[in-house]
């Protein structure tokens, strides 16, 4: 069932996939049927945020799609972590927040303008047979997709955090609150999406949401229960939940992306998690490989071929950052020690191409300050040449080579003095007597994150230095990110 050229699509789902889905096939197959099925917007959620780099770029191809009054959007460069009251900035970011929904509506009608495009509203059920080729772009909980799962090769792998997305009446500036509550933290990402309006995200581990009584209570009651305790930062604005509850964010990988003449697009194909800013962008990423590769052949099956080898390795590449940005605001959640600029550093620190000499490049005041915290004055040494005392020895320089004996490893200072070092999978229950620091294996997959979790989580627990043993030469700059984001005190080299 080759050859035949695409003469009817049928697109189900009239979000970012969809819609300019629909919106570039009009563009290049002017001659062929295009039907959009979008049922009534029921999706969540409150604004999203969009780079100033991806919106020139779809300027370029759509300049409609961005058009909208001012009143639609807030514009920043420049975010603010809260951090138990301390304020610190970081970041030349070019963002943009808009209503998910005012964007929605509004490249969705862009995409009926068109003559070729034929706007459907309702529920689809059953997938349209006749078309030539049809676009699953129903998003992550996609109906069609799940009864084909297996054609797919679909898993869902819910997170452990607990959000819930919501907005406020107010504009606040872009920032993260980290809000230690006792038994955890709180996390909340919050920017305005319109002139005025905020998204306020609510993130936290499921245990520190039972021990603040705040799961399994009707949503109302945690509207107001979280606008009180972020009363001050909210200056008394009250929130309103824009997803059914508390989510779990849910991960959905497809081994495959088409089933003969049935492909998947945007979240239907892939989630990543919300912390990347980056799904709508992938979506309308998607959308436009798959129209331009239809638009190339007139085979439908080649077209999906093509589609699927362009767009995979970029998907994979997002969805490992998405994981590492996952696991960092997890382990957070659990309780990491929050740590001012380092905790900044480490969220900043926590996508892979951020290393220390990048960030100094792009954010040199907030690295300058970040390391000046981390030596206790300001200073222009890297974070692997700030001093460190580790019992008796006092080092010059972080990146250390240990002797290893029986379980136990060596640091020698310059001088000859010695520091005994334990190596641990997990935080001593007891204090250790004559130890002097703990050596902690990095783990054996994942990146910068996943990697160093064994020793940021014990360094966080207990007060003796901690050395984070790695198997291989680590280059210095990422020794640096991972002093500088405090995920280990030292860096042993094998
Ligand atoms: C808390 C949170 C915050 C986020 N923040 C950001 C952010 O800041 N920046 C960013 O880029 N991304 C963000 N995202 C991700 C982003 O929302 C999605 O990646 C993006 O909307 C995916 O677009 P899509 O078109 O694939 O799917 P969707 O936007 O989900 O659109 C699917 C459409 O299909 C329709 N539909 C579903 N089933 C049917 C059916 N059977 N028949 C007809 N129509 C149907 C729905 O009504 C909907 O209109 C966030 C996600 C979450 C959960």
């Amino acid at each position: 069932m080759s050859g035949t050229p695409v003469r009817t699509v049928a697109v189900v789902g009239g979000g970012p996939a969809g819609a300019f889905c629909a919106l570039e096939l009009a563009r290049l197959l002017p001659d062929t049927a295009i039907e959009l099925h979008d049922q009534e917007d029921r999706g969540p959620g409150a604004g999203i945020v969009l780079t100033d780099d991806f919106a020139e770029r779809v300027r370029a191809v759509h300049p409609e799609a961005l058009r909208l009054p001012e009143s639609s959007y807030a514009s920043w460069n420049e975010t603010i972590t809260m951090i138990d009251g301390e304020r610190i900035a970081s970041g030349a970011f070019g963002m943009s927040g808009i209503s998910r929904q005012v964007f929605h509506s509004h490249v969705r009608a862009l995409a009926a303008r068109n003559a070729n495009v034929r706007l459907v509203r309702g529920t689809v059920t059953e997938l349209p047979e006749r078309a030539d080729l049809v676009v699953l772009a129903d998003g992550a909980g996609s109906e069609l997709r799940r009864e084909r799962s297996g054609a797919f090769g679909t898993s869902v792998t819910p997170g452990r955090n607990r959000y819930l997305w919501m907005s406020t009446p107010s504009v606040l500036e872009p920032c993260f609150l980290l809000k230690d509550m006792g038994p955890g933290p709180l996390v909340v990402h919050a920017y305005p999406h319109a002139a005025a309006e905020s998204t306020f995200i609510v993130e936290a581990d499921p245990d520190t949401l039972t021990a603040l009584g705040l799961l399994g209570l009707p949503t109302a009651e945690v509207e107001s229960r979280l606008a009180g305790m972020f009363r001050e930062e909210l200056a008394g604005a009250p929130l309103t939940a824009r997803t059914a509850g508390w989510q779990r964010f849910r991960t959905v990988v497809n081994r495959r992306w088409s089933d003969g003449r049935t492909v998947l697009a945007g979240d239907a194909a892939h989630t990543v998690h919300f912390s990347t800013g980056s799904g709508t962008a992938l979506a309308i990423d998607d959308a436009l490989c798959l129209a331009r590769s239809v638009a190339g052949h007139d085979d439908p099956l080649r077209a999906a071929a093509e589609y699927e080898s362009v767009r995979r390795p970029v998907a994979e590449q997002m969805r490992a950052e998405a994981a590492e940005s996952t696991a960092w605001f997890e382990q957070l959640c659990r309780g990491e020690r929050l740590e001012g600029h380092q905790t900044v550093f480490a969220l900043r620190s926590r996508r892979a191409v951020n290393t220390f000499s990048r960030l100094r490049e792009r954010d040199p005041e907030f690295v300058a300050r970040t390391v000046a915290r981390l030596a206790g004055r300001p200073t222009d040494a890297e974070p692997v040449d700030v001093p460190l005392t580790v019992g008796p020895v006092r080092l010059a320089h972080r990146m250390v080579e240990l002797e290893r004996r029986d379980g136990r490893c060596v640091l020698r200072g310059t001088d000859g003095t010695l520091a005994v070092g334990l190596v641990v999978d997990r935080a001593p229950d007891r204090p250790l007597p004559g130890i002097d620091f703990l050596a902690v294996p990095a783990g054996p997959e994942g990146g910068r994150v996943t990697r160093s979790a064994p020793a940021a989580r014990i360094r966080g627990k207990v007060t003796l230095p901690v050395a984070l043993l790695v198997d291989e030469e680590l280059p210095r700059d990422e020794a640096n990110t991972l002093i500088a984001a405090a995920r280990t005190d030292l860096v042993a080299l094998p």
